[in-house]
């Protein structure tokens, strides 16, 4: 009979990440750009980029997708994103911690 898990702070904090209600996938970056134009600022030297853009990158069945926000919806979604990637970190921890205790009890 494998010993019982200890309670971590990974699933101590897992009910709350969930109880919050929602985890956006994908990453939020803040990018400057060059574009298309040829006579352009962003062409200068040294070049003045334009941005800075806010880029919500993901991936829906195999491709990446990406999505511009404007500031306020950044900072409007930025929890739900900080929510997805402590999701992410316990769950990468809970699963090192069972393979520990799976192994340690079945060799
Ligand atoms: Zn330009």
């Amino acid at each position: 009979m494998p010993k019982k898990p200890t309670v971590s702070a990974a699933t101590r904090v897992a009910p709350d990440l969930i109880g919050s209600g929602y985890a956006l996938p994908g990453t939020l970056a803040s990018r400057y750009m060059r574009c298309g134009k040829t006579n352009c600022r962003c062409k200068a030297e040294p070049p003045i980029l334009h941005g800075p853009y806010l880029h919500w990158t993901r991936t829906v069945a195999g491709k990446t997708v990406t999505r511009t926000l404007t500031p306020e919806q950044a900072e409007r979604y930025q929890p739900w994103f900080d929510n997805a990637r402590r999701l992410r970190e316990t769950l990468t921890e809970l699963e090192a911690r069972s393979l520990r205790v799976f192994l340690d009890a079945e060799g």
